[in-house]
């Protein structure tokens, strides 16, 4: 009956669309036994992952048991081989306490579901009813089985003396333990109807739960080795829109995106199926604490409950309707802002951001784009920016006077020498106010003697966001130009001091040269001691690192932005209760500027007053667009004079000690010229 229903399960996987995950076995063997074996996430959560490793470890334990217990029922006498003896008694000694452990952890979880009742698995009515019921019956089969279980070698033990065969040593103070000591003096013909009725209650509970779980979310026991075997390995980079499909046969391509259920790739359907409910992806979901229409473990529940209904153990297969509009709302999937935050968290594995733009990818080819969206994009496929600027204008935040004076910034041509390309990107290049994060890259990497330039009006939008939002040909469009041009720079490595830029440029683009985030460059420096800092001049002042998720979460770049902060003399530095990989997101970067979800709360709001909560006044950042939700968000809340924002790069520039500039190990000549008028400046 179970490999039925499993086959069963396996046939929207066969209708799925192709995946490639069959790659590097012995990375994926590895990832197994840290995440499925070690059970590596699950400590993220003390209480409930501590629950989870015991029950965990005892399933482990006691599997070999369930399946000697069976074939007793046909021979007595039967002992699994290389378990008889010494070695024997000692494994059942172990599955004496595992019983013990995991019928304990059944009543504590149990209590914790309806006494306690964490906030995360709860149902908002939007999304149906309560899934506490069913989590409490399987959780009551568990224990029933552990007891079953228990009970068995229990009368088992207590028969033996009776029946003149040597007495058998049970854990002291396991459940089985103390079950023989209640059944001491029992007759033995009782003992016997209760052997027999241990027996049946333990094997029927068995094979009903084993048939059970692929018809809820228990079905992950079976289904979470392969899913964490099959994970992606490579997170950051985004799922092409077909697997085998290379971009210059993109035009080939009938339908984008995912629309109809089978449009999930295998793996994806095999992530709905193991998903263990815990919740733990929406309570660390940015969107979902804002109150927006978005929470990550239903955009699995959703489908897993779609996949039963279509696709039934018994009965044919159902015809399916477009996802958006029956099974997600269009609200739903914009809301996300790509943070990472939920696939970070589960401790399954399961992939939500590509799901989540194979979904936009759908939508976009549909043709349902939220208005607001409508006029960047066109302003992206005309002008390469989302602000409709002209191209020629991509530079004017170089060619201010006052910065001028103090530095010039080359514009890179035709291989003409120079070794460092600063990628500008549109936020910077065009906001005002992010211009001044240009200028201060631009004076860093002066500072330092670095050769560099910007690529200027050959410089289009990195197209980030735009292939986060679904839109893979203009995205195809924006790299294939700046590919081109980066490449005519002839430059050997690129810097920017926009995560969003440095993410596409590294996972994204194919044959550019290595980049580099500017807190890198930093942090590089300052530990070589070319960068020294002046002491902070307000001792009063206390500040917080807010990670952006596209350098710390997608790129794991947490501890140079910190060291730099730390190198500052005099500078307090606190951390803000979710930081690093569990960072709040600001709002969301690049074209979710241009959109406005239906929220209780903005996210930006929220994470201002984290800072708060941390005791900082000030917060630094190294991303645009943090910046401009977080200052945005910093009035919102009315905390403007009791809270402030700079990026790392305007805070390294207000800093930095220009008496070392003299030790700048000799730069090329127009550098050195620019260099020593800065110094000047800064006198
Ligand atoms: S990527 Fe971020 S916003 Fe999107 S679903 Fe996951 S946690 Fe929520
Ligand atoms: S997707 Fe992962 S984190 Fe979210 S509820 Fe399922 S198992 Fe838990």
């Amino acid at each position: 009956m179970f490999s039925y229903i499993v086959a069963q399960r396996l046939v929207p996987l066969i209708r799925g669309e192709r995946d490639f995950r069959f790659d590097h076995p012995w990375v994926r063997l590895e990832r197994v036994l840290k995440y499925w074996l070690g059970q590596w996430k699950q400590p993220r959560y003390r209480a409930a992952g501590t629950l989870h490793i015991f029950i965990f470890a005892g399933f482990l334990v006691l599997a070999i048991r369930a399946f000697s217990v069976l074939i007793v029922g046909v021979s007595q006498d039967f002992v699994m081989p290389s378990l008889s003896g010494r070695a024997g008694h000692i494994y059942d000694i172990i599955t004496d306490y595992a019983a013990t452990v995991v019928f304990l952890c059944m009543v504590v979880a149990i209590v914790r579901r309806l006494v306690f009742k964490p906030a995360r698995y709860a149902v908002p009515a939007r999304y149906g009813k309560s899934h506490t019921p069913d989590a409490i019956f399987l959780l009551a089969l568990i224990a029933i089985l552990m007891l079953a279980d228990s009970l068995f070698a229990a009368v088992k033990a207590s028969a033996l003396p009776s029946q003149g065969q040597p007495f058998e040593v049970l854990a002291a103070f396991s459940l089985p333990w103390m079950l023989r000591n209640v059944l001491v003096s029992t007759p033995l013909a009782t003992l016997g109807s209760l052997y027999f009725s241990a027996y049946l209650v333990h094997e029927l509970t068995f094979y009903f739960l084993l048939c059970y779980r692929p018809f809820g979310i228990q079905f992950h026991v079976e289904t979470s080795l392969f899913n964490i075997y099959f994970a992606k390995l490579d997170r950051e980079i985004l799922k092409p829109v077909r697997w085998a499909v290379s971009d210059e046969h993109l035009d080939q391509v009938k339908s984008f995106g995912v629309k109809r259920f089978e449009d999930f790739t295998w793996k994806h359907m095999l992530d709905f199926y193991s998903c263990a409910d815990c919740g733990r992806c929406s309570d660390n979901c940015p969107a979902n604490a804002v109150g927006r229409p978005l929470s990550p473990r239903f955009i699995t529940i959703k489908a897993r409950d779609y996949s039963f209904q279509h696709y039934p153990v018994f009965g044919r297969v159902k015809n399916g309707t477009p996802l958006v509009g029956s099974v997600y709302s269009q609200d739903e999937i914009w809301s996300c802002t790509t943070c990472g935050a939920c696939e970070e968290e589960c401790p399954l594995l399961v992939e939500y951001i590509d799901k989540i733009v194979d979904l936009r990818r759908g939508m976009v080819d549909e043709g349902n784009v939220p208005q607001s969206l409508q006029k960047p994009l066109k302003a992206l496929e005309s002008r390469g920016n989302p602000y409709g600027k002209m191209e020629k204008k991509r530079a004017d935040w170089a060619n201010t006077k006052e910065f001028q004076q103090t530095c010039h910034v080359k514009t890179l041509v035709d291989h003409n020498g120079t070794k460092t390309l600063y990628f500008v990107d549109s936020i910077t290049s065009y906001d005002d106010r992010m211009q001044a994060i240009g200028r201060s890259t631009a004076k860093i990497l002066n500072h330092i003697g670095e050769n560099f330039g910007i690529l200027g009006a050959a410089e289009r939008d990195s197209g980030h966001e735009v292939r986060r939002f679904g839109e893979e040909m203009l995205f195809v469009a924006l790299r294939d130009h700046n590919v081109d041009a980066i490449k005519a720079s002839g430059a050997q490595r690129i810097v920017t001091a926009d995560p969003h830029a440095y993410n596409a440029l590294k996972h994204d683009y194919k044959d550019v040269p290595p980049v580099e985030h500017i807190s890198q460059v930093i942090a590089r420096e300052v530990e070589a001691g070319k960068i020294k800092f002046n002491p902070i001049e307000n001792e009063m002042d206390v500040y917080t690192y807010h990670d952006p998720c596209y350098l710390g979460r997608h790129n794991q770049i947490y501890d140079d932005p910190r060291d730099v902060l730390d190198a500052i003399p005099g500078l307090k530095r606190v951390e803000m209760k979710r930081s690093r990989d569990r960072s709040f997101c600001c709002g969301g970067g690049g074209l979710m500027l241009f959109y406005e979800p239906k929220e209780d709360q903005r996210m930006g709001v929220k994470r201002v007053q984290m800072a708060a909560d941390a005791g900082a006044n000030v917060i630094v950042t190294a991303c645009p667009f943090c910046m401009v939700n977080i200052e945005d968000a910093i009035k919102v809340a009315g905390m403007e004079g009791k809270m402030s924002a700079i990026d790392l790069t305007e805070l390294v520039d207000r800093q930095i000690a220009s008496k070392y500039v003299d030790k700048v190990k000799e730069p090329a000549a127009e550098i050195k010229e620019c260099v020593t008028a800065s110094s000047n400046s800064l006198k």
